[in-house]
């Protein structure tokens, strides 16, 4: 039966859980992005400034490591007495030195042994004696450098013409004789890819893509899963316009893109092979765990928010609500306070003036009511009004608002009703009142009422519509009270 116009007007709930909800989720996407950023720079850091360079700075001493033992073995073989002696003594009996190779091949478990002889240019090899070397072959170049060479031995990266053409790394080592008179050349061969299966461990252990770059830019060998597709750095994606950089530079350090993904690269020189070694690593799969993090903590965080909405929600709801009641009821008789009658007074004003349906106000008071609280007590005084309070609910219409107005008064705002009817109405309750035994007094008088009633009129404001009532109902009482009056 009662409306509450100013209800919406009260309500700062929708804002207020907004509010938090914006805060919590802002405050919350906040640390967790910047803690993500902090994070992904420092695992960037740690990437870029020692776990690239230590992975290219390991394999470069794997190699080195690798390399010890042949350029040993070159060594002894180019010392080796039975050798200087069997090309100084005409070499005959080739098998002899075929075996000698095969025993060193197979003793250090090495890829091909090799002996040139200065005098007859025979290339002497662990399984027979294949070919002359002559200057006028470009393949055989490299032997008529090693005979110059001021150093005893050199390490160089060549195709095997003997094996397959496989990618050997051969230590080339100068025999001489007692007098330092040049006898030839001997030497081992180390196949590329077994030194290079080191990086087949990067690759399976960190995702990291490695290969070698020769002085040309020409990528000679690569790790499974390498994204570079092109023969050379000069042509390749991303790589082309570092090129220069990379094969100037002893350690490097690149950032590029490929494919939509950024690739951190580190270069490192490897003065042996005169080859760079390159360390590639996937940005975005180095911070996969990072994001995975970012994504669970952000899914967990607004799992938590969203409880805690729901939590403030709920309470802020409940407390709500009890202030609305608290606000626009009547503690004691439950029906609408004060307040209501306020603000439904005015709004009804509001209404009339755009739709001027008419409309009334009542307002009734208890006959002598100083009388019953001193003989029956308060508590009785407040059964009373209780009591009335649920008569008059009674009689008004759904349409109508009953408010107490204070102490022993009510107030009633009956919509779409004229004078005439209001009169009929709270003469009705009035008679009411009266006839129904609410409360016997000792005297064995009924309790009654008393009413004064106005309709609303042009140019009204609250306190004029109320004052009017107000008269009207000091009438009631001054012409001997139990009955409704209407304002002049
Ligand atoms: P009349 O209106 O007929 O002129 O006489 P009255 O005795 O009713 O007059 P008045 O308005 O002076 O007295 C109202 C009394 O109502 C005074 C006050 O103690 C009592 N009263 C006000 N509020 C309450 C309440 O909540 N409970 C009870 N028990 N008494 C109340
Ligand atoms: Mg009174
Ligand atoms: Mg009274």
């Amino acid at each position: 039966m009662i409306m509450i116009p100013w209800k919406n007007k009260l309500s700062v709930r929708g804002p207020l859980i907004s509010l938090i909800s914006l805060i919590l989720v802002a405050g919350f996407l906040t640390t967790n992005i910047v803690s993500y950023q902090i994070s992904k720079q420092s695992l960037r850091t740690a990437l870029i400034d020692n776990e690239l360079p230590l992975t290219s700075n390991n394999i470069y001493s794997e190699i080195q490591r690798d390399l010890l033992q042949p350029i040993f073995v070159a060594s002894l073989m180019a010392n080796d007495t039975f050798v200087k002696e069997w090309l100084r003594d005409g070499e005959k009996n080739p098998e002899k030195i075929i075996r000698y190779l095969d025993q060193i091949h197979k003793k250090y478990g090495l890829f091909t042994s090799f002996l040139i002889s200065d005098k007859t240019r025979n290339y002497y090899h662990f399984s027979d004696v294949t070919q002359v070397v002559s200057e006028d072959d470009p393949k055989d170049i490299w032997y008529f450098r090693v005979r110059t060479m001021k150093m005893p031995y050199e390490i160089n990266v060549d195709f095997n013409a003997e094996q397959g053409n496989a990618l050997t790394i051969f230590i080339n080592h100068q025999i001489d004789d007692r007098n330092g008179k040049f006898l030839g050349i001997t030497g081992v061969g180390l196949e590329f890819n077994t030194v290079a299966n080191v990086v087949d461990r990067y690759e399976e252990n960190f995702g990291r893509h490695v290969y070698f770059i020769d002085a040309t830019g020409e990528i000679l060998v690569r790790s499974g899963g390498t994204t570079i597709t092109e023969g050379n750095i000069y042509s390749a994606t991303g790589l082309s316009k570092i090129a220069d950089a990379i094969l100037t530079d002893e350690q490097g350090f690149f950032e590029l893109e490929r494919d939509g993904e950024t690739i951190l690269l580190n270069t490192r020189y490897i003065p042996e092979l005169g080859w760079w070694v390159a360390v590639e690593q996937n940005e975005a799969d180095a911070l996969s765990a990072i994001r995975q993090g970012l994504i669970t903590n952000t899914l967990i965080g607004l799992a938590v928010i969203a409880v805690t909405i729901l939590i403030v929600t709920y309470t802020v709801n409940l407390f709500y609500a009890r202030l609305e009641v608290m606000a626009t009821t009547d503690e004691l008789t439950g029906i609408a306070s004060r307040q209501v009658f306020d603000l439904s007074l005015q709004q009804a004003l509001k209404f009339r003036q755009r739709d001027g349906m008419p409309f009334s106000v009542i307002l009734l008071d208890i006959d002598h009511f100083k009388r019953i609280n001193d003989t029956l007590g308060h508590l009785e005084g407040d059964r009373v009004l209780q009591e009335i309070a649920r008569v008059m609910g009674k009689i008004m219409r759904d349409s109508d608002i009953l408010c107490r107005w204070g102490g022993e008064e009510f107030i009633v705002l009956a919509r779409d009703c004229a004078l005439d009817n209001a009169i009929t109405i709270a003469e009705k309750a009035r008679e009411v009142i009266e006839t129904v035994a609410l409360l016997t007094l000792p005297d064995g008088s009924r309790i009654t009422v008393s009413a004064g009633v106005t309709e609303v009129r042009d140019n009204d404001d609250v306190d004029a519509v109320i004052r009017r009532a107000d008269t009207a109902l000091y009438q009631a009482k001054r012409e001997g009270r139990n009955c409704v009056r209407k304002a002049a």
